[in-house]
């Protein structure tokens, strides 16, 4: 079994779609392991997206993750980092394919609903990062 970050970003919660998306994850089997709202400010964004500080998205990307509530959760199950990323879709809301969440709900390629770690390394730096007294 495995565990993953995940997060609900503000969009999800400004449209008022967290219980849809949670509900994705736990149909699909998958169990959580914590959860929280918060309202993260630019350095705890930073912090996330390090790998990402530098590319010429990222200011916006910053603005939007910082612009309201968002639902952090760690979630558990065999192979939870892939099957958390073949439930999200592709980052391009437009293009993620039907039947994924992005594909179903999102429109858009920054305000694409959800995040989940893209490996094992990523997982473990989240997870300590969001929810330290897991790691
Ligand atoms: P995540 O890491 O959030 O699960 P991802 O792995 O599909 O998504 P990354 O390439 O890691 O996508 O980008 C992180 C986030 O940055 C994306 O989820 C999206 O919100 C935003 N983003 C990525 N590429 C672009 C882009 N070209 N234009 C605008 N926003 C972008």
């Amino acid at each position: 079994s495995q565990r993953t970050l995940v997060l609900l970003k503000p969009d999800t919660v400004r449209r008022g779609l967290v219980g849809t998306v949670l509900a994705r994850f736990e149909a699909k089997g998958l169990r959580i392991v914590a959860m929280e709202q918060r309202h993260i400010d630019a350095a705890q964004a930073d912090a996330h997206y390090a790998e990402h500080v530098e590319r010429d998205f990222y200011p916006p990307l910053r603005d939007f993750v910082t612009s309201g509530p968002l639902v952090a959760l760690v979630l558990e199950g065999d192979q939870a980092i892939e099957v958390v990323r073949t439930l999200n879709g592709a980052t391009d809301g437009r293009k993620a394919a039907p039947g994924t969440i992005r594909g179903d709900l999102a429109l858009s390629n920054r305000e694409n609903l959800v995040h989940g770690s893209d490996s094992e390394e990523s997982a473990a730096r989240e997870i300590a990062l969001w929810f330290p007294h897991l790691a």
